[in-house]
């Protein structure tokens, strides 16, 4: 079959195919279509394609493409210029976008996104999200040590000693995981929370403090392994718990997500500002609503601090994992190929809809928008 994959619109800098992915479905008998540059900003140059197999192309003639893997979510115009059964592949935030929806069913393309992807261990070496939310995790640590005007780890030497820096880390999930493990290794102190009662666990084992709010299990459990969105009351609970651990952090790092819903706000303006000068917010859910009141997509915030002369900075970041666009997109094409294994069957094209994970992935097949077991979606 033909896969191809496009060069991403700026700024996102990762790509949907690496070389090594590449040599591996020419291997396989496929035929790759890659658009000159696309592996440019992530340290992939065009003679690397061609040198695994691929046909590196001015622009990719969407009409004699089967599956086209993408990272950045399609514009309605591609979808109009695949051929009809195409099947594209990549994230595709939000998924209600009705116009997008009608172009693609209008075509009879699938368009399979990964936001999708069941949480079951069969799909793990295909779940996007988990890899770059590893990627951002790691990534959003290395933000917040750069900008603290400290060192991360205990210093004894003949000068004096220098405390290690205490970081707060919400939301423990595979970002706020990785993000823990990051600020470990460089040395700080750690404390973290999540609502999800196996979180606890889950951040002992990798060095951190819990931080214990008091929260029933009940009221931060939803389905599919994932957490539920807070009553109010809950919330305040939450809120009022953490805010001396976050008057006391010089690092705070947030990555709190509820997945449909916008990001829970967990910190407001005045608990950034109870926090010392110099101290530093990483928003990792700044682009999906905030975790924090003062964060920006993309932009650095300051606050200026209640306990003395000097500012808090609250760094909200937009794409974490396409500022390690080497690393990301190897895990993505990985991630990718696997989902690939799944469309081709006697080296045909297949979508299997009663896979549970080509159901979950499916948001449109044969004309009609699907539900996660494929079934059809009333307009
Ligand atoms: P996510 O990105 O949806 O959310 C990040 C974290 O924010 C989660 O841990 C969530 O509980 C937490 N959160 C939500 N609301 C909060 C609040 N008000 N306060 C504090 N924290 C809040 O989650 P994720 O990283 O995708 O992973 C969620 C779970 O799914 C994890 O247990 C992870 O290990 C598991 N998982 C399973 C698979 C699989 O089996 N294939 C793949 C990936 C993740």
């Amino acid at each position: 079959i033909t896969i191809a994959a496009p060069r991403e619109p700026s700024p996102e800098t990762r790509v949907a195919l690496v070389p090594d992915i590449v040599s591996a479905l020419v291997r396989a008998g496929h035929r790759v279509l890659v658009e000159s540059g696309a592996g440019a900003a992530s340290t992939h140059p065009d003679e690397a394609y061609t040198a695994a197999g691929a046909e590196v192309v001015p622009a990719i003639d969407l009409a004699a493409v089967d599956v086209l893997a993408h990272v950045t979510p399609l514009p309605a115009t591609a979808f109009g210029r695949l051929r009809p059964g195409a099947v594209t592949l990549g994230l595709e935030s939000p998924l209600d976008d009705d116009e997008r929806l009608a172009a693609a069913n209008a075509n009879r393309l699938t368009v399979l996104a990964f936001e999708r992807l069941p949480r079951t261990s069969r799909a793990q070496s295909m779940d996007v999200l988990s890899s770059q939310a590893l990627a951002a995790g790691y990534r959003c640590v290395l933000e917040a040590a750069i900008r603290l005007p400290r060192f991360f780890p205990l210093a004894m030497t003949a000068a004096g000693t220098v405390p290690p820096a205490k970081v707060v880390v919400l939301g423990i999930g595979v970002a706020g995981l990785q993000a823990i493990a990051t600020a470990k290794r460089l040395g700080a102190k750690v404390a973290a929370n999540d609502i999800r009662p196996d979180s606890a666990e889950e951040a002992r084992s990798v060095g951190a403090t819990f931080i214990d709010v008091g929260l029933d299990a009940a009221e931060g459990t939803g389905t599919g392994g994932y957490a539920r969105a807070l009553g109010s009351s809950a919330a305040e609970r939450q809120q009022a718990a953490l805010a001396p651990h976050i008057a006391d952090a010089d690092v705070l790092i947030t990555t709190a997500a509820v997945p449909g819903h916008r990001a829970p706000l967990l910190v407001t303006a005045a608990m950034v500002a109870a926090m010392r000068p110099g101290s530093v917010v990483v928003d990792l859910a700044a682009s999906t609503g905030g975790n924090v009141e003062a964060s920006r997509p993309g932009e650095d915030v300051r606050v200026p601090s209640s306990r003395g002369a000097g500012e808090v900075t609250v760094v909200g970041l937009a794409s974490a994992p396409s500022d390690l666009p080497a690393d990301a997109s190897r895990l993505y094409a990985k991630n990718v190929a696997n989902v690939l294994a799944l469309l081709v069957a006697d080296g045909e094209l297949v979508v299997p809809l009663d896979d549970d994970i080509v159901a979950g992935l499916a948001l449109t097949h044969e004309g009609v928008t699907r539900d996660r077991d494929g079934a059809p979606v009333a307009p």
